[in-house]
């Protein structure tokens, strides 16, 4: 390290030169255009400072954390908390200063950012960096932040408006706490519920992960990648296949097909790109089909970059490019996966020492091009420059506390967990009707903790908190309920007898039973998660006792409300068998617990739907709505065949009846606009929200093809006794599929459109047109 410091300082007296050091260079010049300043800048750097412009190091805080908490021998066994064994905070410091690093991951307070950033400002070429964080749902990992509902919540809203939304105001909380590139959005298409990460997702089906990916990207970065000031740079991730990794297991390998490949995992990357010019991607930490995602060089130049367009730059996963070599035992060492990733496309190490030297070496050895380091620096530097970072490097901390959490922020984040929430079961006891005096007992596990935060959150002040025990507290006594709370253990794996005894007992005493259980991904309580990063399930049932908890509540023999909060999926048909009601909260964030109590007492009539299947059991593994025809041709001897619930499944206070499906004509005609109209009535007596799905089969193909699939999708509002038309376009594309010889292609013949409120067959109305030619569709 000390050795590049000074090889660096040389080359500032060389590369500076006395006319540079004289006149403003034009880089810091702001009336320049971007290309140009990007141009002069690289012209004045030595190759050392290219190369530190692609390595990216943890905040200081973190790695202060660490060097307090952990001894070297603790922090050199821990690649996920042990940071960097042997490497003091104060020399990441004077790096810094030496223009050795061009990015940070992790700056948790606007305080330290600045810091990081004077740092940068003493480094010969007044550089600034780079910050990076998981903004994933809010910019959650800062203290006083909006946490919005995790993605899998914000899937299930499907709204692309609300997606939009909660990333263009995260984007201006990051900014004010000096964060310019935010970790997502996670456009890996959910394929297997064991998967920890499920919350972080927008769920199984690769036209709303697209959907909501491409509005996140909007949000973060502005139509067309403008950047400026307010925006951040967003960062598709994980590239690629980690939603069906094998066993669900994080990082374990991926063995998908092509076809799958193209057809699930694939579509919501093409429209990242080519509709969103999304900035970043994350590659994965998997390996696909032998092949370790940091290292593919097909994926990442031949198909993103060269095919795709691609203009951004590849950064990647959390110290996966060591593990080319001591994970995927592809490299020999860590200068040879170094350059593997790099040739193959990579632009920026995710994170810590020793990068910056073999990436030297391997330039002055002719493994890695000068033109290739050139072309990742240009890219990072152009970022740089457009998110107005030469301009701005440091935050007005006087204004951080208008900004974060502010009322809009607030608002949005209600609003999503209102219309994220799915009504999955309810026998009518729901909305709770007002009555004097009855007693509601509120109990479980995530009744009154941070566990509605989700994933990537910090704890947060319990004032910018409404649980889901707050929530009914605060909105009972207006519907003349009494509230109470028994708290019982918060981890759900020490769930006692004693507990669930006590539990009984107050049941006894009271009129309505709400249960809120779940699972908790909360990373501040690491070891104690039972979903989330790292944190796979084998089984999808609730963890610990919590079932047995609900049946001896349920002998109590009053009404059983039971309340989900949790990022991933609960396999437990008899929740849906025995429970008054359940409603599926997912991690609703900050006022979460609020949105769930105005469900319950009928101040807001449910709308979210599934954005993904929820199974029985385990063993029906994998189950998902676009499956091939003869998946259920066949029963199991001892499990159903059907999911618990399906995809696009979520009940109303009220009734939606669709009627009259119609097409603008019989056969397709590409130069005609085609359309398939329904009409949708609200039948019931509570206004309410419905989300209209869309979805399309190809009746005979060349290659076998799933028995629907997704293809456009609406949320309307209607009132009592209203009827609305609603009108879907259908075009080309969204019948074409790889054929045999893997063209993208529309064959000609019979289609089905299906129109209604879910995937399952008994919700949809269908209609049949066809389409008279052969198509090859530009890809
Ligand atoms: C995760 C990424 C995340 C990164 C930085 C990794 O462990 O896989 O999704 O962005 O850490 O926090």
């Amino acid at each position: 390290m000390k050795r590049l410091g000074l090889l660096m300082s040389a080359g500032f007296i060389c590369s500076m030169g006395v006319t540079h050091a004289q006149t403003s260079p034009l880089y810091l010049d702001s009336n320049v255009p971007v290309d140009e300043r990007v141009n002069d800048l690289l012209s004045r750097m030595s190759l050392e400072e290219k190369v530190a412009q692609m390595c990216q190091y943890v905040g200081l805080q973190h790695i202060r954390q660490s060097e307090k908490n952990l001894s070297v021998e603790e922090m050199k066994k821990s690649d996920a908390q042990g940071f960097y064994p042997g490497l003091h905070s104060s020399e990441v410091a004077a790096m810094v200063t030496r223009g050795e690093i061009g990015s940070f991951l992790h700056v948790k307070t606007a305080r330290e950012a600045n810091y990081l950033q004077q740092l940068a400002m003493k480094s010969r070429l007044h550089i600034p960096l780079l910050i990076g964080i998981d903004a994933i749902h809010g910019n959650a990992l800062v203290r006083e932040a909006t946490v919005y509902p995790s993605p899998i919540s914000i899937a299930s809203t499907w709204s692309d408006s609300l997606a939009y939304e909660i990333a263009a105001q995260t984007a201006i909380e990051m900014r004010a706490t000096g964060s310019h590139w935010t970790f997502t959005p996670n456009i890996d298409v959910l394929r297997d519920p064991r998967w920890g990460r499920t919350g972080e997702t927008f769920g199984e089906d690769p036209c709303l992960v697209g959907r909501m990916g491409l509005a996140q990207i909007i949000g973060f970065q502005g139509e067309g990648i403008t950047l400026g000031t307010q925006k951040v740079l967003a960062c598709a991730k994980h590239m690629i296949g980690g939603g069906e990794s094998l066993n669900g297991l994080n990082a374990a390998p991926t063995d998908i097909s092509e076809r799958t490949l193209k057809e699930i995992h694939l579509p919501p990357y093409r429209e990242a790109i080519k509709d969103g010019k999304v900035f970043t991607i994350m590659a994965a930490h998997n390996e696909l089909n032998g092949i370790p995602c940091h290292a593919d060089d097909q994926m990442m130049t031949g198909l993103f970059r060269e095919k795709w367009g691609f203009k951004g730059f590849f950064v990647s996963d959390w110290m996966d490019v060591g593990r080319i070599w001591h994970w995927h035992h592809v490299a020999e060492n860590f200068k040879d996966a170094a350059a593997l990733s790099v040739n193959a496309g990579l632009d920026m190490h995710m994170h810590g020492p020793g990068f910056q030297e073999a990436v030297l070496e391997a330039v002055s050895e002719g493994t890695i091009t000068e033109s290739r380091i050139v072309d990742a620096c240009r890219k990072i530097l152009w970022a740089k420059f457009s998110l107005g970072l030469f301009e701005n490097p440091m935050v007005d901390t006087a204004k951080i506390s208008e900004i974060l959490f502010n009322e809009r922020h607030r608002a949005t984040a209600l609003e999503t967990a209102q219309k994220s929430i799915v009504l999955l079961e309810n026998n009518g006891i729901l909305p709770l009707q007002k009555m004097e005096g009855k007693r509601i007992l509120v109990t479980g596990s995530n009744a009154d903790n941070m566990t509605i935060l989700g994933d990537w959150a910090e704890p947060q002040p319990e004032e910018k908190l409404i649980t889901v025990w707050k929530g009914i507290h605060q909105l009972a006594g207006n519907f003349g309920y009494q509230a109470s709370y028994l708290p019982i253990e918060e981890r759900s794996k020490e769930i006692s007898d004693l507990s669930i005894k006590k539990a009984f007992l107050k049941a006894k005493q009271s009129d309505i039973v709400i249960l809120v259980l779940g699972e908790n991904s909360f990373r501040h309580d690491w070891n104690n998660r039972t979903t989330g990063e790292n944190m796979d399930r084998s089984v999808l049932q609730l963890s610990g006792k919590q079932l047995e908890l609900a049946k001896r509540v349920k002998e109590a023999g009053k009404p059983l409300i039971v309340v989900l909060v949790n990022g991933s999926p609960i396999a437990e048909p008899w929740l849906s068998e025995h429970c008054d009601a359940l409603i599926e909260a997912w991690e609703p964030g900050s006022l979460g617990g609020f949105a769930v109590a105005q469900i319950l007492f009928g101040e807001v009539n449910p709308s979210g739907k599934l954005p993904l299947t929820i199974p029985r059991s385990v063993g029906q593994l994998q189950i998902v709505y676009n499956h091939k025809p003869t998946m259920y041709r066949h029963k199991y001897h001892d499990e159903s065949n059907k999911p618990l619930y399906p995809f696009g499944y979520g009940k109303s206070f009220t009734n939606f009846q669709y009627n009259d499906i119609s097409v603008s004509a019989d056969a397709f005609d590409p130069d005609t606009t085609f359309w398939v109209d329904i009409n949708v009535s609200n039948t019931g007596n509570y206004a309410g929200e419905e989300i209209i799905q869309l979805y399309l089969r190809d009746d005979i193909s060349e290659v076998t093809r799933p028995v629907k699939e997704l293809i456009n999708f609406k949320r309307i509002h209607l009132d009592p006794g209203q009827t609305k038309k609603v009108r879907f376009k259908v075009e080309l594309e969204d019948m074409a599929y790889y054929n045999k010889k893997m063209e993208y292609v529309v064959e000609k013949g019979a289609f089905t459109l299906m129109l209604g409120s879910s995937s399952a067959d008994e919700d949809l109305k269908k209609i049949k047109f066809v389409v008279g030619s052969n198509y090859t569709i530009n890809e």
